[in-house]
């Protein structure tokens, strides 16, 4: 904070109209990671809401979602798991498809990535949909982990994709 109040962190937000088709209103969170006393308190606010809730692995999802899972996993004392697109782990997977606007998409995690009962918080940049993220859901669920939290910098209220995550505790910094 400082004398002209709290920083917003939805100054730092930035719409592009049309992108990356005609229609969408692209929520661009480049300015904010760009600025150091933005892309600070993001994490640390992030950190604050979940210190204390016995957190014992952090999900981030490809690839925006690393940006904000890393710190956050690092403040809290976790290890970090990436969920990642089709084809770039190396070792053992587990896989979930999953429905896009056109088409079809793979997600991957290592099958040695989480133990059964662990406290997972799943981290993305943005909800949407809440296609991607659910997906995210699946794979720590098919390795027996506890979703304790589902953490995203923006949440497109608009999108109702909190309705496909009724019953898990979600959080998000910026709703629109
Ligand atoms: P969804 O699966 O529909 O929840 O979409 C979530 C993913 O798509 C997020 O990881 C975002 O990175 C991206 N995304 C979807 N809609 C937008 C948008 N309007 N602005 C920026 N990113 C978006």
């Amino acid at each position: 904070s400082s004398a002209s109040g709290p920083l917003r962190l939805e100054d730092w937000i930035r719409d592009i109209p049309d992108f990356p088709q005609k229609g969408v209103l692209f929520r661009d969170i480049t300015p904010l990671l760009q600025n150091p006393e933005a892309f600070r308190a993001a994490i640390d606010r992030l950190a604050a809401h979940y210190s204390g809730a016995g957190i014992q692995t952090v999900v981030g999802v490809e690839s925006r979602g690393f940006i904000f899972a890393a710190p956050l996993a690092y403040l809290l004392g976790c290890g970090f798991v990436p969920v990642r697109k089709f084809g770039k782990l190396p070792a053992k997977t587990v896989s979930v498809e999953y429905a896009l606007e056109y088409g079809t998409n793979i997600v991957e995690m290592h099958t040695d990535a989480i133990k059964p009962g662990e406290r997972v918080l799943i981290v993305d940049d943005l909800l949407a949909t809440g296609g991607t993220v659910s997906a995210a859901m699946e794979l720590v669920e098919k390795l027996g982990g506890h979703i304790a939290g589902i953490a995203f910098l923006v949440e497109l209220t608009y999108l109702k994709g909190r309705e496909r995550l009724k019953g898990y505790d979600v959080f998000a910094l910026i709703k629109y």
